[in-house]
């Protein structure tokens, strides 16, 4: 799944929202998160992201790993 970092904290542009074909892609109070869950990988939201929030959970820099984490959380706990 694709995750969203915390370069989206207190921007939420939500660019990535109109990119998204599954609506996977949620707003939270600081920042916006994808369930990994109803991900479909198809990659469109990354370039669409002005902050350069979103990565793939394979490809985050080693000081944003925790943040797939963080993503998948938010999820479990509604
Ligand atoms: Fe949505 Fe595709 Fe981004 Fe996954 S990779 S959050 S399906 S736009």
């Amino acid at each position: 799944a694709y995750v969203v970092t915390d370069a989206c904290i207190d921007v939420q542009d939500k660019s990535c929202i109109e990119e998204c074909p599954v609506d996977c892609i949620y707003t939270g109070p600081r920042m916006m998160y994808i369930n990994p869950e109803e991900c479909v990988d198809c990659g469109r939201c990354e370039p669409a992201c002005p902050t350069v929030s979103i990565y793939h959970e394979e490809d985050l820099p080693a000081e944003r790993e925790q943040f797939a984490g963080i993503n998948e959380q938010i999820f479990l706990t509604l």
